[in-house]
């Protein structure tokens, strides 16, 4: 078997760079599927450099966006995936370069990262997934306390950075339903747009 690195979905490219993540969602495809339509995204280990996404990507015509997305937190790959995206940005100018995260990477790595992605990265896409930590511990199951404060923090080193942010939820997970009115002042008072995901089931 061979790592499926980068992958294509509805016309947009994805980039599938590990599969560690610092959350365990009670709603992630990758409890209930091990490919996205077809694609296996379970890797066979984590040592893929940047070279090796690279020469990936150069089996795909790219347009218009690439997203960091994959079945694990991208932002773990720091970088690598600042690598790749300088590759991407001085290759296709004007392709737009998309994260999505769990927004924990400054906790990871003990320092605000968020600068060292400007110009590479265009847009994150944060989970916010609630309206307070609580909920938020009990969809996403981080494996760290104090989760929540901390992917607030990220959503705001964004907008103050200057990058665009959506902080995003997912809603309707079996019945369950979140205050989304809610959702968007958080959102509005980090300088984050806001969306709402509806949890499909098997979906992606
Ligand atoms: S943050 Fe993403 S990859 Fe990690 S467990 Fe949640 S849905 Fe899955």
């Amino acid at each position: 078997m061979s790592n499926i690195l980068v992958y294509e979905l509805d016309n947009k490219i994805y980039i599938n760079l590990t599969n560690k993540c610092t959350n365990d969602c009670i709603f992630c495809l990758r409890n209930d599927k091990d490919d996205v339509k077809g694609q296996e995204l379970w890797l066979d280990d984590e040592n893929s450099t940047a070279q090796d996404v690279i020469k990936q990507l150069k089996n795909f015509e790219l347009s218009d966006e690439v997203i960091f997305c994959g079945y694990g937190e991208p932002m773990l790959k720091l970088e690598v995936l600042k690598d790749v995206a300088k590759y991407l940005k001085e290759n296709y100018p004007n392709i737009k370069i998309r994260v999505n995260t769990n927004g924990h990477a400054n906790y990871v790595f003990k320092r605000n990262v968020v600068p060292e992605l400007k110009g590479l990265v265009d847009e994150f896409s944060v989970s916010l997934n609630g309206v307070s930590s609580e909920e938020y511990e009990r969809l996403s199951q981080p494996k760290f306390d104090g989760a929540y404060e901390e992917v607030k923090k990220f959503i705001k080193a964004c907008s103050d950075e200057g990058i665009s942010v959506v902080a995003s939820v997912v809603e309707g997970y079996k019945g369950q339903h979140l205050d989304l009115e809610k959702c968007e002042q958080i959102c509005a008072s980090l300088g984050a747009k806001f969306r709402a995901r509806e949890w499909i089931q098997g979906g992606y």
